[in-house]
Parts: C-alpha cells; sequence; structure tokens
C-alpha cells in the first residue's frame, strides 16, 4: 500500500521505532488495524550498549538493528524512515520532513529523548554525547585517532590528547568512563607501546557528592571504589561549566587539561511532546494517564522516555528505562487492540526485574524491587541476562554473546578501526 493510502481498517500510527514503539507495534499483530511505524533512522537502536560500541567491544550493526526486519513477519506493519516535525492532535493528523501528511485512529508517541547539556557552554559544539549510535561511532573513531596522533607526536599526550573527562555519575557516565578505563589499560596499553601513559587518563565528573544516586550507599561505595581501581580519578560535586576543543572548565574553578569530554549527563524528552498540549513534567516529559492514553485524547498514547509514566501498582513516577519503554509501549499496542474490539482499556502496572548497571568485566551493581542487592560477578551476569533477553533477535543476541565470550577471555576488540564514510 502507497505511503497515503488507507484501507477500511483503523490505522495505528506509531511514531519512534525505539523500545517504545517496537513494543506497540508488535503488540498489535494480531489486531484488525493497519500498523504503520515511522522513525528517522531504518534501525532500531539498542542504547544500553552504546558504550560498548563506543569502546570497541561489538560492532554497530549489534546493536542497532534494521527496523524493517523486525516487522518482516508483521503482515499488518509497514515502516517508513522519515522525520516527524509536528501533530496535529484536532486534525488527527502527523506532518513529517518529507512524507505527505499522514491521518490516524490511533497514535502512538515513542520519539524517545535528547541529550541535555544543561548550558554548558561550548558542550553542543565539543563535547562527545552518547546517545545515539552515531555518537558512539563518532567517540570510537575520535579516540582512535587521538591514539593514532598521539604514537606519531608525544607531545600531543602531554596537552591532555589522551585525557578523557566523562561528565555524569548515573549509568551513562559511570558504564562509559569503566569501559574506557579497561580499553585504555588492556589493549591501547599493547596496542602502543611507545606512546607515554602518564597522561594517557580518564576522569569522572560528577555534580552531587555521590555516584549512582539511584542505589544504596554500599552499592555507591562500591562503584567508586572499582573505578578507582581501574584508575578513574573520580570528582564528585564538580559542575562543567564549559567545553573547549582541549580543555574543560568546572564552576569550581578547576581547568582540566583533555582533548574529550563525553556527555552522559541528562535528557530531555523529544521536543515533538509541546504538540499534545498539555503541561509538560520534569524533563519535559508529557504525562500518561493510568492506561497510558493522552488525557482528552483516549486515542494517543506517550509512552517511552518521551512519558511520565505512573506505575498503577506503586504510584510512582518510572525512570527513563528500556525496560519501561517496551513494557508501556506493549501495554498501549494491547490497550489499542482492546479499544478496536470495543472493550475497556487496561492500566499499566510495571514488571520491575531491578535496577542494574555495569561498571566493568566482571563489575556491576544490581538492586532488585524489594530491596535486595548484588555486585560484582553475580551482578554483572544477571546484568547480561536481562540485556541480552532485551535485543531485538536471537541473531543479535547470538552475535553479541560471541564478542563478550571472545573478549572476556583475550580482551580482544576487533571493532577498533576506523571506517571512513
Ligand atoms: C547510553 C545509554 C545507556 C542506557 N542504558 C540502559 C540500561 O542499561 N538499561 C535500561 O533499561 N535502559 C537504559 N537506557 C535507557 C533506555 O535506552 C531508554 O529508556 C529507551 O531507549 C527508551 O525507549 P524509547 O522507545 O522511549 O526511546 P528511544 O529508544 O530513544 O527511541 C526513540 C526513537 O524515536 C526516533 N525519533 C526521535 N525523534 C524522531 C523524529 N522527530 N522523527 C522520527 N523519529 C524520531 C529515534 O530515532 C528512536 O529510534 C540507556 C540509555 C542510554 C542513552
Amino acid at each position: 500500500m502507497a505511503v497515503d493510502q488507507q484501507s477500511a481498517r483503523p490505522r495505528v500510527l506509531v511514531l519512534g521505532g525505539g523500545f517504545a514503539g517496537v513494543g506497540a507495534a508488535r503488540a498489535l499483530k494480531k489486531a484488525d488495524v493497519d500498523v504503520v511505524v515511522v522513525d528517522k533512522h531504518d534501525y532500531h537502536t539498542f542504547q544500553p550498549l552504546l558504550y560498548q560500541v563506543a569502546t570497541a567491544l561489538l560492532e554497530p550493526a549489534e546493536v542497532g538493528h534494521p527496523l524493517r526486519d523486525l516487522f518482516d513477519d508483521q503482515k499488518n506493519a509497514r515502516v517508513h524512515v522519515d522525520s516527524v516535525t509536528s501533530i496535529d492532535l484536532a486534525g488527527r493528523e502527523v506532518q513529517f520532513a518529507d512524507m505527505k501528511p499522514m491521518s490516524y485512529d490511533y497514535l502512538v508517541v515513542g520519539l524517545g529523548a535528547e541529550v541535555n547539556f544543561f548550558g554548558a557552554s561550548g558542550a553542543p559544539e565539543h563535547a562527545f554525547p552518547m546517545y545515539t549510535l552515531a555518537d558512539a561511532v563518532r567517540l570510537k573513531t575520535h579516540v582512535l585517532e587521538k591514539w593514532e596522533a598521539a604514537d606519531k607526536d608525544d607531545s600531543l599526550a602531554e596537552d591532555g590528547g589522551l585525557h578523557i573527562v566523562v561528565v555524569g555519575g548515573g549509568p551513562t557516565g559511570v558504564e562509559s568512563a569503566g569501559a574506557l578505563a579497561e580499553l585504555y589499560n588492556n589493549t591501547f596499553a599493547e596496542d602502543y607501546p611507545d606512546v607515554s601513559k602518564e597522561h594517557a587518563k580518564i576522569t569522572l565528573v560528577e555534580a552531587s557528592p555521590q555516584l549512582f544516586g539511584m542505589f544504596k550507599e554500599k552499592l555507591r561505595e562500591y562503584t567508586k571504589k572499582t573505578l578507582e581501581e581501574y584508575g578513574v580519578d573520580v570528582l564528585l560535586g564538580e559542575i562543567v561549566e564549559s567545553v573547549e576543543p582541549t580543555r574543560v572548565r568546572l564552576k569550581s574553578g578547576k581547568v582540566l587539561e583533555a582533548h574529550t569530554l563525553v556527555w552522559g549527563a541528562g535528557l530531555t524528552a523529544s521536543p515533538i511532546g509541546r504538540d499534545l498540549g498539555v503541561e509538560l513534567q520534569r524533563g519535559n516529559r508529557v504525562a500518561a494517564e493510568a492506561d497510558l492514553s493522552l488525557a482528552g485524547h483516549p486515542e494517543v498514547f506517550p509512552v517511552g522516555d518521551i512519558a511520565w509514566i505512573t506505575d498503577t501498582k506503586t504510584d510512582e513516577v518510572l525512570p527513563q528505562l528500556g525496560s519501561v519503554a517496551l513494557q508501556a509501549g506493549e501495554q498501549a499496542g494491547e490497550n489499542i487492540a482492546r479499544l478496536v474490539a470495543g472493550k475497556e482499556t487496561k492500566p499499566f502496572a510495571y514488571h520491575d526485574k531491578g535496577t542494574m548497571a555495569t561498571i566493568g568485566r566482571g563489575a556491576a551493581v544490581v538492586q532488585l524491587a524489594g530491596g535486595r542487592t548484588m555486585k560484582g560477578e553475580p551482578a554483572f551476569l544477571a546484568w547480561g541476562a536481562v540485556h541480552l533477553a532485551l535485543l531485538s533477535t536471537g541473531e543479535d543476541r547470538a552475535k553479541t554473546i560471541v564478542n563478550w565470550t571472545w573478549s572476556g577471555f583475550t580482551h580482544e576488540r576487533a571493532a577498533r578501526i576506523s571506517v571512513e564514510a
């Protein structure tokens, strides 16, 4: 069917092919509807493993999966690649950069979030965010180029060419800092025997007095100790004021000589959320009702990172996590199927498998819903199992397991090559 043609069945337009959008579209597989998924990329990104692409442990194709492939067994679904530019709620229509506007009977808004530099000057131009696959590949290439340059000219390392500052003491920042330290200690130490390692270092900067604020104290202490054992300098209570190509200035007046700044500090929901006409919550998120619909618009479902979702079991606002986005997307899809079948929608209750994050190989922290905690190797295995289950296909899982196992034995990072586009 052509992009602008509509059959007699209701059309469910799904904006975004992330965890939320894919979850919603798949849940509609057996419903008597036409599902149209639109994303600005032709692939679904598995964000939790982006840092492994940035540190050459995984190939881009292992964390980005072709969107069309995810729906090739779903006869009622079509995928289009385009950017959503605005939503007309009253006219039940969505505008795109290239395609003609498309009308809908039901709308799933799963456009995710974007990086937030919190006004740090120079950050949009010079920082390396960790939010998209392109970001991860760009960081990897940049770091490889710096080491190659230092191999030719030792004075570059003295000027901070091999010093990486990572901003953010949450999962993105900690995982990135830990993985970069392992790359430096295990791989580059051997790859570049003639480069002086004295100035090759990783510094983690966090504004609050602690890392991993969402975890219990003993897990926070373990995290800091583990990073320090890897050689990471942890600076707490420090705020990045400005970023220049070769220097990072902190509000305290400290200047870090570093040619690379990785930004893993904050998010703001997709700006398209403003079109939904409701007052935005913290992080510009759009409040969803108990059944995940938009107040006053039972045909619209904001889900995933763009949404402010309250768990009906606990009354707590849920964090921006892949598992929340996937489960909420699936519930939105099921609720649309119920509406189409003339049934009532169901409220959303989150099945919490625990909060977890890695620090490095064999080092992770897990906090389960009941308050139980794990750290070290058992936590690392639990993290691996939960995240492999979130990967889109069996093929991705198999490739990832092979790479993880191989690098676990050998410290080998086969993806440490720069490819010119
Ligand atoms: C580095 C990192 C590490 C993370 N680690 C974990 C973790 O370990 N565990 C965990 O549970 N969660 C983790 N998360 C969070 C998790 O990835 C997100 O919560 C989840 O991806 C949100 O899903 P979503 O579908 O709402 O948004 P996304 O996955 O961001 O998908 C949004 C989609 O919308 C598309 N899009 C955006 N704007 C437009 C537009 N204008 N037009 C068309 N398409 C558009 C994007 O291309 C994207 O495909 C991590 C996130 C990051 C960034």
